[in-house]
């Protein structure tokens, strides 16, 4: 066999093993075993010195061709193989987005912050603001300054937990109300605002009483204001929570703070007036108590009660999500049941 044939029969041996080479290692292996230094073109190459003078170049220029034409296809199938190993690893590595996530459960706000805050937006609109106090309170703020001295009766009404004589878990937010008073500039204008937040009453706990529930207090100073300011506000108030058609009424009361008092009702949303087992067949709901500002209230915030009059009023949140969800126990809403609270989920 010449050495033009043997040049031939390894480019094809090679040819075929390079096209069959199914990794860039082995392809590698082929590089170095066709073309390396100890491969059998060199050896070729080498060979040369035997041949004669005419024949030499030929074979050099044939074994040189081969060696290109080799080097060539070794790295067309190097780019072909790189791009499969590419598109094997983006398969095998492929993130696929559409794949639903583990789902995150998504709390909700409780319902009775849900109801809190629906009325504080509702009396943020009609100009009031929103202030908070301490839970923890001076028997001074929570009773004194509203007009229940020491051993007046009416005490007896909203009997609380007690930390010392003096200091106490509050039994409404009217504290709340005193401290502001007495802050007030009325130089600045009219007081108005609304007092949210939890109370505490020493009662047996049952399914419309709990030792801790919820009020929210209102309460408006300024010059010639009436039980008619009262009743009218009171009344969009029930109307935003209970629709456009409610109506309220008022009945005589008592409370120690307010002079007169009121209990205010609002006619039934569920029957309309009707009758019905919301309304315990009556057609009106008990809904919230107010009145006019005792002027001793007044007088003890320093405000003079001959210039200033005001009306104040405290309802429950409790109660209200209660008639409108149509909850019966109170204490359902302290119990942190979650198939409970989830059923409020808010907008
Ligand atoms: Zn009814």
């Amino acid at each position: 066999m010449s050495l033009q044939e043997k040049l031939e029969a390894l480019k094809h041996e090679t040819l075929a093993k390079i096209e069959a080479a199914t990794d860039l290692v082995a392809l590698n292996q082929i590089r170095v075993e066709t073309l390396g230094k100890k491969g059998p073109i060199t050896e070729v190459l080498r060979g040369m010195k035997d041949l004669s003078a005419e024949e030499r170049p030929k074979v050099g220029s044939f074994a040189n061709e081969i060696r290109d034409a080799l080097a060539e296809s070794l790295e067309a199938r190097k780019e072909v193989l790189e791009i499969n190993a590419m598109n094997e690893a983006l398969a095998k590595e492929r993130i696929d987005v559409t794949l639903s996530g583990k789902q995150m459960p998504i709390g909700t706000r409780h319902v009775l912050t849900q109801i809190i805050e629906e009325m504080e937006d509702i009396f943020v609109g009609m100009g009031y603001q929103v202030v908070e106090g301490y839970e923890v309170e001076r028997d001074h703020y929570n009773f004194q300054r509203m007009n229940l001295p020491k051993d007046h009766p009416a005490r007896d009404m909203q009997d609380t937990f007690y930390i010392t004589d003096e200091i106490l878990l509050r039994t409404h937010t009217s504290p709340v109300q005193a401290r502001t008073m007495e802050k007030h500039d009325f130089s600045k204008g009219p007081l108005r605002m609304v007092s949210p937040g939890k109370v505490f009453r020493r009662d047996t706990d049952d399914a419309t009483h709990s030792h801790q529930f919820h009020q929210i207090e209102g309460l408006v100073i300024d010059e010639k204001v009436t039980m008619g300011d009262l009743k009218g506000t009171l009344e969009v108030l029930m109307q935003q929570m209970f629709g456009a058609d409610r109506e309220i009424r008022l009945r005589p009361s008592y409370f120690p703070f307010t002079e007169p008092s009121v209990e205010v009702d609002v006619s039934c949303f569920k029957c309309g007036g009707q009758g019905c087992n919301v309304c315990k067949q009556t057609g009106w709901i008990e809904i919230l108590g107010a009145g006019m500002v005792h002027p001793n209230v007044l007088e003890m915030s320093g405000i003079d009660a001959t210039k200033y009059s005001g009306f104040a009023f405290g309802l429950g949140p409790d109660r209200i999500a209660m008639l409108r969800y149509g909850v019966n126990d109170i204490r359902d809403f302290y119990h942190n049941d979650i198939r409970f609270i989830h059923q409020f989920k808010g907008e």
